[in-house]
């Protein structure tokens, strides 16, 4: 089958955030969803592998941060491509805390839920969760996962449900042009400066990982 048309259902991109212990923490998450409106529910599915879902699982508690076609990109990095068990990724971003759980301020909204439910697959666990407490904030447009992919040049990490893991071997719209790819999270670089003409303070826009770590493909 191909699996590129599961790009062409619609998803959102988040910051699934909850406790570890006293500490914060969180991951990057696209698969969200409202589940019901009385009492409001939504649903959220992270890999078994994310450090999150077994904090969750501890914790009872989540909250979803709707990041915004405004939001640092480096924020999908920071959640997205490191691990909670030994990084704080709370500690370069600003948050507030809400029923208990972090949420951030570069987002269009949040949304925090206690867990009333969940649903074991091969390899993610779903979780069913009644709103506690949520507010919209600022007039960005929620970030989908197409404008992260199309405008941001995002790639989806290997645990994220729309994993494609092919994706990367899909033919370049110019297959003669040298490409450099970020190692950590594969974003393409695209800008217009020869990727070696860039300034040394270069960091990937993504994952902001300095520039030594991108690879010429
Ligand atoms: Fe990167």
């Amino acid at each position: 089958m191909n699996k590129q048309v599961f790009r062409n259902l619609s998803y959102g991109v988040y910051v699934i955030s909850t406790l570890d212990g006293d500490r914060h923490t969180g991951c990057t998450a696209n698969s969200a969803m409202q589940i019901t409106s009385s009492p409001a529910s939504i649903a959220v599915s992270i890999n078994h592998d994310n450090y999150t879902n077994s904090c969750i699982k501890k914790t009872g508690k989540f909250a979803v941060s709707i990041l915004s076609e405004s939001s640092d990109p480096g924020i999908i990095g920071t959640f997205g491509f490191q691990s909670g068990r030994d990084t704080d990724k709370f500690s370069d971003v600003k948050y507030q805390v809400r029923e208990g759980i972090a949420v951030l301020d570069d987002a269009c909204g949040y949304i925090v839920c206690k867990v009333t439910g969940t649903l074991e697959t091969s390899t993610h666990t779903i979780f069913l969760g009644e709103a506690l407490d949520g507010e919209a904030a600022g007039s960005s447009a929620p970030m989908t996962y197409a404008y992260y992919h199309n405008v941001i040049k995002g790639k989806s990490p290997k645990n994220a449900p729309t994993y494609i893991p092919d994706e990367d071997t899909a033919p370049s719209q110019d297959s003669t042009k040298e490409k450099w790819v970020c190692s950590i999270c594969r974003y393409e670089y695209d800008g217009t400066v020869p990727f070696e003409e860039l300034p040394d303070s270069y960091t990937c826009p993504v994952c902001k990982q300095p520039k030594e770590k991108f690879m010429r493909q």
